[in-house]
């Protein structure tokens, strides 16, 4: 990610609805793709003020109505009632009558934003029902049941909501969104890391593995992930949460969950993918020449190797977990060069 540039010179960030130096309301221009300050318009609505921009936009609903965003539609396309580029994805949005959903709904959706930005970086086709795309993309942020004074209350497993994907459409449990609920979560499951957009990463490899692979290359994808039909993915997963992850998973996979089944290998592995993305992104536009490559998957890894070592040193500074991992085995490589390619094709193929 970048950072922005308010009319006063301030730095905004990507999350930002403010400018702490001049006070100005800011927001994502979907014409000029920037975080910008907005002039208030006499008759409603308000203009970009990037100056090679300038167009009129209205607040998207949830921006206005519901400040869980920060992004702007033109004018000419909507109304004030509009959803924008992210938020038109929403399928159901957590119930805002529990104390804290409406905090939690926001942290889901800064996530989301986050999670299309690094989409249409790599030009990675997505869309809503009844646009040209053969996977409709749709999201619910849903809650196990009432939460108690504060604590989830524990629940019969039919009340349980699963985080998942199915069909084009991605859940995800707005318990995520709980700093001390996903951190006791990522304790219990041995992960190394448990994050909202993390979460967001891994649902969307399963929507590109329905997208780009299902009944279209299948066969190419088995030979690099192994077959998914055999064993079924029920039984995977119940073998999984009995006896774990072999021990040499680090060998042939790039997390311990990634060996389940090979659809959850796909995601785990497009999910680092991503990750690789969106911090030689970042790290790229703060300036770190490390980050340099050239658009090839070994010089992306080195890039990616070099910006981690630095990363962690400064987390271990300051007592955090790592950011990277030391080495990616040589077979786990392979199956990044599969997502790779397959990313660089979508793009052409759909976007020609
Ligand atoms: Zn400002
Ligand atoms: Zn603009
Ligand atoms: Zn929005
Ligand atoms: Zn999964």
């Amino acid at each position: 990610m970048q950072t922005f540039s308010c009319r006063c010179g301030n730095a905004l960030f990507f999350e930002n609805t403010h400018c702490l130096a001049c006070e100005s309301e800011v927001g994502w221009c979907p014409a000029c793709t920037n975080i910008v300050a907005l002039e208030p318009l006499t008759g409603g609505g308000y203009r970009c003020t990037n100056k090679n921009c300038g167009v009129a936009l209205m607040k998207c609903h949830n921006y206005a109505v519901e400040n869980v965003c920060n992004r702007m539609v033109v004018m000419a396309e909507g109304h004030a009632d509009t959803l924008c580029d992210c938020c038109r994805y929403n399928d159901v949005i957590p119930d805002l009558d529990i104390i804290g959903n409406r905090e939690r709904w926001a942290a889901l959706e800064a996530a989301k934003r986050r999670l299309f930005h690094t989409l249409d970086l790599l030009k990675l086709p997505h869309g809503i029902e009844g646009e040209n795309i053969r996977v409709p993309l749709s999201f619910s942020f849903m809650a196990d049941a009432l939460p108690d004074q504060g604590l989830w209350r524990s629940t019969a497993s039919q009340e349980k909501v699963y985080t998942g994907h199915a069909n084009g459409h991605i859940t995800i449990n707005v318990k995520e969104a709980d700093d001390v609920e996903r951190e006791r979560l990522r304790v219990d499951m041995n992960e190394s890391h448990r994050t909202l957009i993390g979460h967001f990463r891994h649902e969307i490899g399963h929507y590109y593995w329905d997208l780009l692979i299902k009944g279209l290359e299948e066969d190419v994808c088995r030979q690099v992930f192994g077959d998914h039909s055999c064993p079924t993915y029920a039984d995977a997963l119940e073998q999984y949460y009995q006896q774990g992850a072999p021990a040499d998973w680090p060998t042939r996979f790039i997390s311990a969950y990634a060996s389940m089944h090979p659809w959850e290998d796909f995601a785990e592995t497009f999910a680092f993918y991503l990750d690789m993305v969106a911090v030689l992104d970042t790290a790229l536009h703060m300036g770190l020449s490390r980050a340099e490559y050239d658009g090839t998957l070994n010089s992306m890894l080195l890039a990616f190797h070099q910006v981690g070592l630095a990363v962690n040193e400064l987390n271990r500074d300051m007592g955090l977990l790592d950011l990277a991992p030391g080495v990616i085995a040589p077979t786990v490589c392979d199956k990044l060069a599969y997502v790779h390619t397959l990313v660089k094709r979508a793009n052409t193929s759909f976007n020609a």
